[in-house]
């Protein structure tokens, strides 16, 4: 069974590695020229944790990812207001979290793949025949491909989505913040960083700070506007927004990287009453963004490219496959779109006093119990992952 999957970013790879393992046969298509270099730092934990686990690609995920000692909230001063001890919140969810940079966490899972998957980069659809048993896909670079299932792991502005459900904006949910984020190098920001994540304690817009290796910084910016369009001037609007927070933001800004380095988005999720249409599917954020406020994304793409992988494996026909992925996780996928919606005030105060209140949530963490309560409910309900089942012969081909 050959299957083909648009999307060479975290759910994309992770589908191909499990898929491939599972026998089958995999085409990736990817329309960026070759491997992303911009990111951001991704906590990792969760789901995804468990079902990288089950995919065997853990231990290299757990090489390339980055020590983290404490989130600490800190004035326009650089003095602390409050913090989140890593160590204990890694301990109140078993031990089980690393942070890792996207563009690393990407390395990781594609280093994994075997030499049997066909990953194409500058390439991607230009049109679907969606039929009842296959799709024909017109490609960018002139040529076809047919397949047995295409699989949309191509992102929140998912243009299979588009192609096969309709318009963005049927299903996306502005939840009213833009976010940006850049890597740079500057030694007295790395320094006064330390090791851990830093992140300024005010209200409507925030900058946060990674420390990574080899003297660079990885930046991240949220604030809130009731207008969804991304700004024209994306570096202009960066340093009237954030340009007053004080402490290292100015040198931050100033250091800031071309707009094409920058990754720039507004914060939505995707809601969609049904994934699945014919031969076609979709995975991760094209379907189920949860958004960066729920701190799940990523973990939730693999877990759902396990979850694909298996049903896939498990059922006699593509249809009854589908059915499955979709009856076993999308429920969860609702659950923790709710999860990171209803923690948006906490994550971005909107007034001096939710500020306050979440300097005193995070002064108690230190007591026992409220440790594992807050890590509750940054985390939503637990997650039971199927079992990983042996290779079958005979799907390839
Ligand atoms: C600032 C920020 C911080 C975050 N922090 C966390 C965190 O701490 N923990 C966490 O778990 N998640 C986090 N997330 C969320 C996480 O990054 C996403 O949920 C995750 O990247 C989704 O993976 P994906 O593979 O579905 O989509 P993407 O990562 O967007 O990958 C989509 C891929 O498809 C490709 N593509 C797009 N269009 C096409 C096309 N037409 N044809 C072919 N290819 C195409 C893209 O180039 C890309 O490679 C964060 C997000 C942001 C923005």
């Amino acid at each position: 069974m050959r299957i083909a999957v648009c999307g060479a970013g975290i759910a994309g790879l992770a589908l191909a590695q499990r898929l491939d393992v599972l026998g089958f046969e995999v085409v990736v298509l990817e329309k960026a020229p070759g491997p992303r270099p911009q990111g951001y730092m991704i906590d990792f934990f969760g789901p995804g944790y468990d079902a990288a686990e089950a995919m065997g690609v853990l231990p290299r995920l757990h090489e390339l990812s980055h020590r983290v000692d404490e989130a600490a909230y800190v004035d326009a001063k650089g003095r602390k207001r409050a913090g989140l001890d890593y160590d204990k919140f890694a301990r109140a969810v078993g031990g089980r979290l690393f942070s890792i940079m996207r563009p690393d966490l990407e390395q990781g899972l594609r280093e994994q793949l075997s030499d049997r998957v066909d990953l194409r980069y500058s390439t991607s659809i230009e049109a679907i025949d969606n039929r009842s048993d296959g799709v024909g896909l017109r490609l960018t670079d002139g040529s076809e491909l047919e397949a047995d299932l295409l699989v949309g792991a191509d992102g929140i502005h998912s243009r299979v989505r588009a192609m096969v459900f309709g318009d963005e904006e049927r299903f996306i949910r502005y939840l009213g913040f833009h976010t940006a984020a850049y890597v740079f190098t500057d030694s007295r920001v790395r320094a006064e960083i330390g090791e851990g994540f830093r992140l300024t304690d005010s209200v409507d817009r925030l900058m946060g700070f990674y420390a990574l290796r080899g003297g660079r910084v990885a930046a991240f910016a949220v604030h809130r506007t009731p207008d969804p369009t991304p700004p024209a001037d994306i570096q202009t609007t960066l340093r009237e927004v954030y340009g007053s927070l004080g402490w290292v933001v100015p040198r931050a800004l100033e250091a800031c990287p071309p707009a094409d380095e920058i990754y720039y988005d507004q914060v939505s999720q995707i809601r969609m009453p049904e994934w699945s249409r014919g031969r076609v599917t979709l995975l991760g954020d094209s379907c189920q963004a949860v958004s960066l406020l729920a701190g799940m994304g990523a973990s939730l793409a693999v877990a759902g490219a396990h979850v694909l992988a298996e049903a896939l494996a498990a059922e006699e026909t593509v249809e009854a496959a589908l059915r499955r992925y979709e009856r076993e996780w999308h429920p969860v996928a609702d659950e923790k779109q709710h999860v990171g919606r209803r923690g948006a005030r906490v994550f971005l105060p909107d007034t001096r006093w939710m500020l306050w209140v979440r300097r005193v949530a995070l002064r108690l963490s230190v007591v026992p119990g409220v440790d594992r309560y807050i890590a509750g409910s940054l985390t939503g309900k637990p997650v039971v992952l199927p079992k990983p089942s042996a290779a079958r012969s005979g799907r390839r081909g």
